[in-house]
């Protein structure tokens, strides 16, 4: 009896252990939402190509034009054209509920909507992508918003940095975005304009249907 367990265990956990590692909690898309391409520790890429490392954010698919939204409301700290990760927003999105920064980087965008100093509102449109998937290496051929949290922005000089660490100090050790949608752990939660959000929380940055 026990070897038909440990084989079935074993099945389960071969299938599901890229996702459970990537997400380090299970995550809930609810209907009509954009499909992440690629998760949060996701060693595989948005072609389904290994990573050299663990995905520091998550990877949103989406159609030529289609809007990026502000996942709270914010300050836009920066705007870039990053020579590998295309064009980027940095905005402050205050504290999360346990008073901690919420810094997101938006990156692989096509046009950018803001500027540096810029308040946004929750779901306010910021960019749109575009065609641009072939110019910057790091985009990987696939049109797709890659959507980072992290608790401290790099402003000023960024010396030879490049890709996330570009816009974040903790770039390579970023935080779970799946923590904070509006509606709990996990819970991906779509922005509907006649909804309030509870401070500190996020909603996700692409529309859903
Ligand atoms: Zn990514």
């Amino acid at each position: 009896m026990h070897w038909v367990f440990i084989i079935v265990l074993s099945v389960v956990f071969h299938l599901d252990a890229d996702r459970v590692q990537a997400t380090e909690l299970p995550v809930t898309l609810p209907y009509g939402a954009p499909k992440i391409i690629s998760e949060f520790h996701s060693r595989r890429g948005v072609k389904g190509r290994q990573r050299g490392s663990k995905h520091q954010g998550i990877d949103i698919g989406g159609p030529n034009g289609a809007p990026i939204l502000a996942a709270a409301d914010g300050v836009v700290v920066e705007t870039d054209i990053g020579t590998c990760w295309g064009p980027t927003i940095v905005i402050d999105h205050g504290a999360d509920r346990s008073g901690k920064p919420l810094i997101a980087a938006y990156g692989h965008l096509g046009d950018i909507l803001v500027k540096t100093g810029q308040t946004v509102t929750r779901g306010q449109r910021i960019a749109r992508l575009s065609n641009n998937f072939t110019k910057f290496r790091c985009i990987s051929g696939v049109r797709h918003l890659h959507f980072q949290i992290g608790r401290s922005h790099r402003s000023g000089p960024k010396g030879s940095y490049w890709g996330h660490i570009k816009y974040l100090k903790d770039g390579k050790s970023a935080t779970n975005p799946h923590l904070f949608w509006a509606d709990g752990p996990g819970q991906v939660t779509c922005f509907r304009p006649a909804t309030t959000y509870p401070k500190g929380t996020l909603t996700y940055p692409v529309p859903c249907r």
